[in-house]
């Protein structure tokens, strides 16, 4: 796990930060009220997420802790009683992640804010395009400030090949003027890939009309040439704050909430676009509905909470086992759905049979250690004449004849037919 290193000889000051860190990130944080004391910190654990120093201690001068973290790779985060020119000339010139004031509530709420942003710079991936080697070393240096993973290239066509390999990346920051491609043609090959959603992209130019062409083709932002660090930072954060905040909410409107996996709205919006392909390239697939057998026993019998884990475990299974595109969706309370792409009906039958008997050697374990088994019944339509609709209900019709014919079975039209 993480872990910060504070230091502040408000003893007040570091229970506040430290309790509310610990809270509300998943991160340790060992507390040092002096400079020795935070040597020895280092000394022990040179591994540090990030540094949070306060700078005003008793047994140094202003610079000497973070010159001495900078020394030792660890990021700091300085706090400081007042911002005043000294301040900013003595910190501007050292890459620290930021400074800030430590004297009210708000804005020590503020510093747990930043810590939490970094947090998830640390896991974000930024791809620098640009052919000035000076302008990469530059932004490279600005972003790692900020604990972002940060990748470069020095012209479109080889930042292609590493947005192929790196499918994580979230930002792509590009010049205008380039060989081979400029940064809008640039910009409009990924765009015909990636929404601004899912790849934000930030043009830089020395040029401030290239701003219109950048915006225009769907850039996320635009900062112009050359860079006050700050500002940069500032965009490069909010930027990859408003991405989180999207795909989150993208998140909370897709997935169930309790299994994880997709949500019926999901399905469809998905399942649609994957049958409508599958369709006119005549390719074969399936739709696969299951449902738990004698599910009521089970919440009657262990309680509801029981009940849950065994939902959980049945999408956990199904998600582990399917392939690529493959989609599973929790329908409804103990129903789920697959949609299984370029699958013959034959195959579509043998997999759901080999999930079926998987689920039913499944062992749920409970906290009081009792072991409990639980079987699924499957109907599995691969009719290539119907619309999607017409197989999903077709596949819930497949289902019940499952059900009445004893449960714990997949029954496919196929075999049927
Ligand atoms: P069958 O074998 O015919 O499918 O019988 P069953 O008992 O599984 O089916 P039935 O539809 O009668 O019962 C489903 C139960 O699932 C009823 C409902 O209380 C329960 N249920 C629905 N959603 C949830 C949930 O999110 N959590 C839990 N624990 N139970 C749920
Ligand atoms: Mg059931
Ligand atoms: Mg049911």
């Amino acid at each position: 796990m993480h872990k910060i290193l504070l230091v502040d000889d408000s003893k007040t000051i570091c229970t506040f930060l430290s309790q509310k860190i610990i809270d509300t990130l998943d991160i340790m944080v060992d507390v040092a009220h002096s400079y020795a004391e935070a040597q020895e910190y280092v000394k022990k654990n040179p591994d540090y997420f990030l540094a949070l120093l306060d700078v005003h201690l008793p047994d140094m001068n202003d610079t000497t802790m973070v010159d001495f973290m900078i020394d030792n790779d660890i990021s700091s985060l300085v706090m400081t009683g007042d911002f005043n020119e000294d301040i900013f000339k003595t910190f501007s010139k050292r890459n620290i992640i930021d400074y800030v004031l430590k004297e009210t509530p708000e804005s020590l709420n503020y510093i747990v804010s930043l810590i939490s942003r970094v947090y998830q710079n640390s896991m974000t991936k930024v791809l620098i395009v640009d052919d000035s080697i000076t302008v990469r070393s530059q932004l490279k240096y600005f972003l790692n400030s900020q604990l972002f993973k940060v990748l470069s290239a020095d012209e479109p066509l080889s930042a292609l090949k590493i947005i192929e390999k790196n499918s994580d990346i979230k930002i792509i920051i590009t010049d205008y003027n380039m060989p081979n491609l400029n940064g809008v043609e640039f910009l409009k090959v990924i765009r015909r890939n990636f929404s601004k959603n899912k790849i934000a992209v930030v043009g830089i130019s020395t040029n401030e009309k290239n701003a219109i062409s950048f915006l225009k083709y769907g850039a996320n932002d635009f900062v112009i040439k050359p860079f006050f660090k700050e500002e940069f930072v500032c965009r490069i954060n909010n930027t990859a704050e408003v991405l989180e905040n999207v795909n989150k909410l993208e998140e909370i409107a897709n997935i169930d909430f309790l299994t994880k996996v997709s949500n019926r709205k999901y399905f469809f919006e998905k399942a649609g676009i994957y049958f409508e392909e599958a369709r006119s390239n005549n390719l074969p697939s399936a739709v696969a509905m299951i449902d738990i057998d004698n599910f009521k026993l089970v919440n009657d019998t262990y309680g509801h909470a029981v009940g849950d884990d065994v939902i959980k475990a049945l999408a956990k299974i199904l998600r582990d086992n399917i392939k690529g595109q493959d989609i599973v969706a929790r329908f409804g309370g103990e129903e789920f759905v697959l949609y299984l792409k370029d699958i013959t009906a034959e195959a579509a039958l043998k997999f759901m049979q080999s999930m079926c008997q998987k689920i039913s050697k499944l062992d749920i374990v409970l906290p009081t250690d009792q072991q409990i088994n639980f079987t699924v019944s499957i109907g599995v339509s691969s009719q290539m004449h119907m619309t999607l609709n017409e197989q999903i209900n077709s596949a819930d019709e497949l289902l019940y004849v499952a059900k009445n014919s004893g449960k714990n079975r997949v029954v496919s039209d196929l075999v049927l037919a």
